[in-house]
């Protein structure tokens, strides 16, 4: 994900004139609680075109180049209703307002991606989670008291939380998680990765080749043209071009250690900070109570939803796969094996350590202060 910056958009004149005019049937609608209907003036050039220009036509939250398909304009905040909020109407206000359009591919707003053959993720679609704060339900709220869950490419910092192991998979990058994020044990980048699927494995496959690519260009920068394709495949217009930037900055990382390595090591042996939003997110703090031999062979966790019980298998990494799928955090892996965007992981996954079996929730307890830092 690449940031976007939408403050240049203008709306012109006759564009604002015309959706005014097809807001004012849909209040009119509501006022006579009679069904609405919202024009698809977004998908008009006046408008679009403006979209696609910023980033070269490339889906705003996978970056999949979207040529010879229908281009969806999403709208951050839905217009029509909101999944999961019962009696909200949805964000009708902003139908029509430019700075709430973000370019999205068919997959990442409707659905269709697979991980080895089995439907994943639910796209973007009319959900939009709140991590905290005060969700707005009329044009008088302030959107400003909401803190969204998703990852936004509009927002200045949110794609940086985003990042990519060599393999070209997305994961959680290494900035710490907000104090919000560990009130509520949910990490935004894997919620963002789960519910628009970023993970396809399709699009796994593209973004390792060309990370693969950057990595032997890098290497060779001596080679003629080298340099300039780099430039080419890194650039914000380029497709998967923040996963190739990755690969280029892993790649110079490399060099650099290489360089180094005669200089003695800078951090004293045998110190590591217990990161304290990290270990209300994530495991890995957790893992130093485990046994290693265990860890090794992977710890089963087991959950029940409905009446169906699920299994997952934590590693020496700290990861909880459910079959080949690798998650980071415990309430993400629990919302994909169970389709439910409401779980708390920590209380859902249960283990048994010394024959005692508890849930993720208690065993952080016992190792950590009971309540989330303030
Ligand atoms: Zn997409």
């Amino acid at each position: 994900m690449r940031h976007v910056d939408i403050s240049g958009l203008t709306a012109p004149a006759a564009w604002v004139a015309k959706t005014e005019r097809t807001l004012n049937v849909v209040r009119a609608a509501m006022a006579g609680n009679t069904e609405r209907a919202f024009t698809a003036h977004w998908t008009e050039d006046a408008v679009r075109d403006q979209l696609l220009e910023l980033v070269g036509g490339k889906c705003w939250y996978c970056e999949t180049l979207i040529l010879r398909a229908d281009v969806n304009v999403d709208h951050f905040r839905p217009k029509s209703e909101v999944l999961d909020v019962r009696g909200h109407q949805g964000y009708w206000w902003l139908a029509y307002e430019v700075s709430n359009y973000r370019i999205a591919c068919k997959h990442c707003n409707s659905g269709g991606a697979r991980f080895n053959g089995v439907p994943e993720g639910r796209a973007k679609g009319s959900q939009f989670p709140l991590l905290a704060g005060t969700r707005a339900r009329h044009p008088r709220d302030d959107l400003n008291l909401e803190q969204p869950l998703l990852l936004d490419p509009a927002r200045r910092g949110d794609p940086n939380l985003l990042g990519f192991d060599t393999s070209g998979y997305a994961r959680r990058s290494d900035v710490p998680y907000s104090q919000a994020e560990a009130n509520i044990g949910v990490c935004r980048a894997e919620e963002t990765i789960r519910i628009l699927a970023l993970n396809d494995s399709r699009i796994i496959a593209q973004r390792s080749h060309l990370m693969r690519e950057v990595t032997v260009l890098a290497r060779l920068l001596d080679a003629p043209g080298a340099q300039q394709l780099i430039d080419e495949k890194v650039g914000p217009q380029a497709q998967w071009s923040s996963a190739a930037a990755t690969a280029l900055a892993l790649q110079r990382a490399c060099d650099q250690q290489i360089d180094v390595s005669t200089q003695p090591a800078t951090v004293p042996a045998g110190t590591s900070a217990i990161d304290q939003a990290r270990s209300y997110v994530d495991l890995r703090d957790l893992l130093r109570y485990l046994d290693p031999d265990d860890l090794e062979a992977g710890i089963t966790l087991t959950g029940q939803h409905n009446k169906k019980v699920h299994h997952a298998v934590l590693d020496t990494d700290g990861w909880i796969s459910i079959g080949k799928r690798p998650w980071r955090t415990p309430t993400t892996a629990a919302r994909a094996a169970t389709g439910s965007s409401k779980i708390d992981g920590w209380e859902f996954w249960r283990l048994t350590i010394d024959g005692l079996e508890q849930t993720l929730a208690n065993f952080r307890a016992k190792h950590f202060p009971p309540a989330a830092p303030a």
